[in-house]
């Protein structure tokens, strides 16, 4: 089997686990801030991945560490903060784990990534993921990549206190390589449709800002749109989601930047349906000028792009070797995708990296996007 090659570095370091298990950084192609709307999602695992690397200790206490973080020493599962926030991801997924009535015995854990982190890419459910198959591996059980999707989304929710959907750990955990993956965020059921690209690649850009640093933004989104559809059906007996939803009905609201943050929504679904569609029949540059439509709503109407990130979709949808170009993630910063075309690409980049680093004295980062298997584990001693 060929392994990704951070694994591959592990193991060739000789550094003994027990378990070793890895999950995806993901894009998402569209259908931005729609997991919790409950539509419909297209993400895709990348190349990027965090491991988490698992062994028996006969210390009394749980170790963490990171090659982000000095090592953390837990005694109880419970929730941390300060330097050690960061294991909460962790001992959420324990949490879960021993409210299945799991005993956990005492381990040392090691973390190592090479997803930017913070970037938009879902370092944080890699994170949880890669932890959660590597625990359930070390404690030889057996649940799903679903449900450890599950187990992973509420240690976010309870333990990190964002109020994410399930699209993230699901791309983290259950993306294959060269599948987009379709994702109906009202039954979590997903169906892995086959993306080619001949002349084009896909291009993510790092503003290297991140202009929230906590997620008071993430939960008023996600809580104006509760509020928008609560109103919806109070008037619209039949609406049971946004999907039922239509751009008359939410005259209704009276707030219009609640009606603003509906309408993106609902656009978002019908932009989200369109893209599966324009896949399947491979026609790409479709699909790129919905990846620039996207934009568009997310940044008029949603409200969670910024200026930096703004000014990079705005340069490269100038060039035409440029099909289309979004801010992808929660928002404020983090990283634009672009689908460009492939040998003409090279060329503007240069001129781009010049213009933002003038504007902002940001030194701008970019990785071409491989969709890649998602997640896998390794029982050690390998001999
Ligand atoms: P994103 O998921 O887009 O990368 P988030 O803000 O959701 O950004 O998650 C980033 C947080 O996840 C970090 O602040 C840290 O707490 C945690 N994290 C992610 N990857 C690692 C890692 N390799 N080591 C330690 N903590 C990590
Ligand atoms: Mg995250």
């Amino acid at each position: 089997m060929k392994y990704p090659s951070l694994v591959s570095d592990v193991l060739n370091s000789n550094e003994l686990f027990d378990v070793l298990a890895w999950a995806s950084a993901r894009i998402n192609l569209l259908g931005e801030h729609i997991d919790y709307n409950h539509g419909f999602v297209l993400p895709a695992s990348i190349q990027f991945k965090t491991i988490s690397g698992i062994k028996f200790n006969n210390k009394n206490e749980f170790r963490f560490s990171s090659d982000h973080h000095p090592i953390v020493s837990i005694e109880q599962i419970q929730k941390q903060s300060g330097d050690k926030a960061w294991v909460n991801y962790l001992l959420g997924v324990m949490d879960k784990f021993s409210q299945h009535g799991i005993a956990i015995p005492f381990f040392d854990c090691t973390i190592l990534s090479n997803i930017p982190i913070g970037a938009g890419l879902s370092s944080s459910a890699a994170l949880s993921c890669s932890f959660a198959l590597a625990l359930q591996n070390f404690l030889g059980l057996n649940f799903s990549l679903e449900e450890l999707a599950k187990i992973a989304q509420w240690s976010e929710h309870e333990y990190a206190g964002v109020k994410c959907g399930l699209m993230d750990q699901t791309a983290s955990l259950r993306g294959k390589a060269s599948h987009v993956l379709v994702m109906d965020c009202l039954s979590n059921e997903v169906e892995y449709v086959p993306i080619q690209f001949l002349k084009e690649k896909l291009v993510l850009l790092d503003s290297g800002v991140k202009h929230m640093l906590d997620n008071s933004a993430y939960n008023k989104r996600r809580q104006s749109c509760e509020e928008g559809l609560s109103i919806i059906k109070s008037q619209f007996t039949n609406v049971h989601s946004f999907r039922e939803v239509s751009l008359e009905m939410i005259q209704v609201i009276q707030n219009e930047e609640i009606k603003r943050r509906c309408q993106y929504v609902i656009q978002e679904i019908e932009r989200t349906q369109l893209a599966v569609s324009v896949i399947k029949s491979k026609n790409i540059k479709a699909l790129g000028s919905l990846m620039n439509a996207t934009h568009h709503g997310l940044s008029k109407l949603y409200e969670v792009s910024c200026k930096e990130i703004d000014f990079i979709v705005e340069e490269l949808q100038k060039s035409s070797s440029v099909l289309g170009a979004r801010m992808m993630g929660a928002g404020f910063g983090g990283c634009v995708l672009a689908l460009v075309n492939t040998s003409e690409f090279d060329r503007i980049l240069p001129n781009l990296v010049e213009n933002y680093n003038k504007t902002f004295a940001i030194n701008l980062k970019h990785y071409e996007v491989t969709i890649d298997d998602a997640s896998g584990c390794i029982l050690q001693p390998i001999v």
